[in-house]
């Protein structure tokens, strides 16, 4: 690892190119080396714009292990630490080493279709198994391979704690403080009658634990969506989704709080 490689990225928002231009400025004055191409060397990386930004720089970084500061230009900005006038008191901090890592679980799923062939997604926030268009979905699903429910709605949401404020929250699901280790199966539109059975509430997963998800033979065309990455697939034999051993590491400043951030942001 270098120590003064620095990697920056940026969404294109006007505001965004005008921080990067600022934040290059100052690294450089404090003696980094800054590149705008990924380098698993760096000793940060620098993420310019919203959560969306954030969500592009980790899977276009291939999940790096490098800690990764956001700085919010204008978003929401759950993920993102400092505003553009904090950049100065971030670097001075930065080289004191002075703030924390806050580590996010991600989640990954292996997908098999109807030739045996299997293919991977990742996700930070959550990974989504949904239908085409308007269809209703119906999904057989195991935890560790004992059958909990034959789900039919929408689809089904496998939220890590990061991605509990994010669309799980929209859905109803609970929002999760990340220092809990777990996956949220949070249904989409559950139906519930006496045609179909289905839980309407999330289900609170440990970490250790194996969901898969068997679409039924009239379920043609399944969507996977991670982090709103949505790839389709035709006659799926199986969907199964665990908690994954890669973690993202935010830089915090000392004093940050996961709940005085949902507060800000949220009420
Ligand atoms: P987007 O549709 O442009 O933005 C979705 C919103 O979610 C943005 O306001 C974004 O914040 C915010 N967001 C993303 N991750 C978050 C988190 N962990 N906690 C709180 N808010 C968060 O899509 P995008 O920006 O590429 O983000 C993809 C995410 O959108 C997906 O992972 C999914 O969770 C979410 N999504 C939500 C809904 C819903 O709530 N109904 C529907 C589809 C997807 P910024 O404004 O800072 O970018």
């Amino acid at each position: 690892m270098s120590r003064h490689l620095v990697n920056i990225f940026t969404n294109n928002d006007p505001a965004s190119l005008d921080a990067m231009d600022f934040i290059m400025h100052e690294l450089i004055e404090h003696g980094y080396t800054v590149t705008r191409e990924y380098s698993p060397d760096a000793c940060l990386i620098i993420c310019i714009g919203g959560d969306g930004a954030f969500l592009e720089t980790v899977h276009n970084c291939d999940f790096p292990s490098t800690p990764i500061l956001g700085i919010n230009t204008g978003h929401l900005g759950f993920f993102q630490e400092i505003e553009v006038d904090q950049i100065s008191d971030f670097l001075e901090d930065f080289i004191c080493g002075d703030y924390t890592i806050q580590r996010l679980t991600t989640v990954k799923c292996l997908v098999e279709d109807s030739e045996g062939s299997i293919y991977h997604h990742e996700g930070l926030n959550e990974i989504a198994i949904k239908g085409r268009q308007s269809y209703a979905v119906h999904l057989d699903i195991s935890i560790d391979g004992i059958q909990i429910q034959k789900f039919s709605g929408d689809g089904v949401l496998c939220a890590t704690a990061a991605g509990s404020t994010a669309y799980n929250y929209s859905l109803g699901g609970s929002i999760v403080d990340p220092r809990i280790n777990l996956l949220q199966l949070t249904p989409i539109a559950p139906m519930n009658t006496i045609a179909y059975r289905s839980f309407t509430s999330s289900l609170m997963l440990p970490s250790d634990k194996t969901v898969t998800i068997i679409p039924e033979e009239r379920d043609e065309r399944i969507f996977i969506i991670n982090d709103g990455i949505e790839t389709g697939y035709r006659n799926l034999r199986s969907i199964q989704v665990t908690v994954s051993d890669k973690t993202i590491k935010l830089i915090r400043f000392k004093d940050y709080d996961f709940w005085s951030k949902v507060k800000s942001k949220f009420l």
